[in-house]
């Protein structure tokens, strides 16, 4: 049989290629979100524009449904998740506590939570010469404000669920996911995405500016090893939350040069240290993931940069290329 699957948040980047992967594994897929996709046209049998936030919303969402991909969240870049902490949480604290309420009712047979390397201490991220951050270490909790809260509790909320037989649930933390269909402007977008925009728009010997002074660390993962992560930890028998992040750490300024020579520029970086850069460090410890799934993120971040330079070059390009509302999928 077919199984019949949801991916909440559908309309979003990371929920775009869920949506095509699970297709590609022969689901039946409804897709969900408060808007549809921005840059290509949706591959769900069925497309559902609904606010999550109000639980009537996420009863339909999930009605009929087998499993329960949750990745629609009010979220974007540093710049915006620390300018508006009370919408962030309290949208995302509502969409997520109507989501597992809503998928319990439904009878599914699983859940997906989306969250974030944002849930680990500051304490722990002082230094770009960080050491790897395994699960464990997200206790005592001193997350990111805002997001990263909203984060762990969601996490707490999956836990209960789980453990007291209401619904399997599954939970991975992503590490800074980036690729094609990525928002890149509009202030909701994350450095891989920022930076290529700059890049593009840049000619050869320009300066272009850079958040911070370019010294602070992450490691990136590439959105195809995202969502094939997210369907093995599906698979897998691990309800505890699980990295899923390359463990690669490079400085931002090497992110900058790695773009830079993907774009074949020769670029001039200025700091602008008032800007938000959030922790100074952090990077993702693969060996739960690794003896969990027997796999880890593998795109090259080389690799990855070029495929997401080359398509926000030719939105930069062509922004008519966006999708009409008219053109989407029902
Ligand atoms: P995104 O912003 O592209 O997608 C999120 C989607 O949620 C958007 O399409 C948005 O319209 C939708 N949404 C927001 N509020 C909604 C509402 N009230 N009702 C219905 N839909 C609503 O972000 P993404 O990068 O695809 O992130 C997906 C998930 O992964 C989120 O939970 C995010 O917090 C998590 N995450 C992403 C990253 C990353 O690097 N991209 C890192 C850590 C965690």
């Amino acid at each position: 049989m077919t199984d019949r699957v949801v991916v909440a948040g559908a309309g979003g980047f990371i929920g775009h290629h869920m949506v095509s992967f699970l297709k590609r594994e022969g689901h039946w897929v409804r897709g969900v979100d408060v808007k549809a996709p921005e840059y290509a046209p949706t591959e769900a049998d069925e497309f559902l524009e609904l606010d999550l936030r109000e639980s009537d919303n996420c009863m339909r969402a999930t009605e009929g449904m087998h499993e329960v991909y949750q990745l629609a969240a009010d979220m974007g870049g540093i710049g915006y998740i620390t300018a508006f902490r009370a919408d962030v949480a309290r949208n995302n604290v509502l969409i997520n506590a109507h989501m597992l309420e809503a998928a319990y009712r439904a009878g599914a047979s699983r859940f997906f939570f989306s969250s974030s390397a944002c849930i680990y201490p500051m304490y722990k991220q002082h230094d770009p010469d960080v050491t790897p951050l395994k699960e464990a270490d997200a206790y005592p909790a001193d997350p990111e404000e805002g997001y990263g809260w909203e984060k762990l509790y969601a996490e707490k909320l999956c836990q209960y669920y789980d453990e007291e037989g209401k619904l399997p649930t599954r939970v991975a933390r992503f590490h800074n996911i980036y690729g094609p269909l990525g928002t890149y402007d509009g202030g909701r977008e994350k450095a891989p995405a920022a930076i290529s925009r700059k890049v593009a728009l840049a000619s050869d010997g320009d300066e272009i500016e850079i958040w911070g002074d370019g010294q602070q660390t992450r490691s990136f993962t590439y959105v195809d090893d995202c969502v094939e992560g997210i369907h093995r930890i599906m698979r897998s028998d691990h309800a505890a939350p699980l990295n899923l992040g390359s463990d690669r750490l490079v400085t931002i300024d090497e992110l900058v040069d790695l773009v830079s020579a993907v774009a074949g520029k020769e670029l001039v970086k200025k700091h602008d240290l008032t800007k938000p850069q959030g922790v100074r460090g952090r990077n993702s410890d693969n060996s739960e993931c690794r003896s969990v799934l027997g796999w880890e993120p593998s795109t090259t971040l080389e690799d990855g940069l070029r495929e997401t330079y080359r398509w926000i070059e030719t939105q930069v390009a062509s922004p008519t290329a966006r999708v009409a509302p008219a053109a989407l999928g029902a």
